[in-house]
């Protein structure tokens, strides 16, 4: 009895440890207001920035979505703006999709890189397949030019042959 009552307390402490590690990851490695994680920032940034502690302080700081809250409760909503009217009528539904979840401006700039160096890349390949096509061309342009002269060499060449060799035949019959 005394062995299943220090089971059922281990595994419920272990349990209970498991859940503390999971959130205190969430804490640290999970931004509080989109979700994203650590390690997508520090894969996007370029080394310019700490992606993850900049998203944290700049784009995504917490405390100003709770000072915004905070205005908004504050100040009278006859003064509102479109953009500050839309909040507080989500807010007072308790609709939280003006919140960016999921979302965050250096990963949607990420994709946009992506997108460019794709972009780039595809150009410079019709770039050198055009060079290759014009390459081609002169070399089809330079081996006409050389099967030309060629031609107009061994047009040159034959007569004289013939003539050097009725040349010879005359000079034999005169023998
Ligand atoms: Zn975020």
């Amino acid at each position: 009895m005394v062995s299943i009552a220090s089971g059922i307390i281990i595994d419920t402490f272990g349990q209970l440890r498991e859940d503390e590690n999971k959130m205190n990851s969430d804490i640290k490695d999970k931004c509080f207001i989109c979700g994203q994680e650590n390690i997508i920032f520090e894969r996007s940034s370029d080394g310019s920035s700490s992606g993850f502690k900049n998203h944290l302080k700049q784009n995504h700081y917490m405390w100003n979505y709770l000072y915004y809250i905070a205005y908004l409760q504050w100040k009278d909503s006859q003064y509102f703006s479109g953009i500050k009217s839309y909040v507080n009528k989500k807010i007072k539904d308790k609709d939280m999709s003006w919140i960016s979840f999921g979302r965050a401006r250096e990963l949607v700039k990420g994709e946009d890189e992506q997108e460019k160096q794709a972009k780039q890349m595809e150009q410079s390949s019709v770039n050198l397949v055009q060079q290759l096509t014009h390459s081609n061309d002169i070399i089809s342009a330079l081996k006409e030019k050389k099967e030309k002269k060629k031609q107009h060499f061994l047009q040159q060449t034959q007569p004289t042959q013939h003539k050097e060799q009725i040349g010879s035949q005359q000079s034999m019959a005169l023998l």
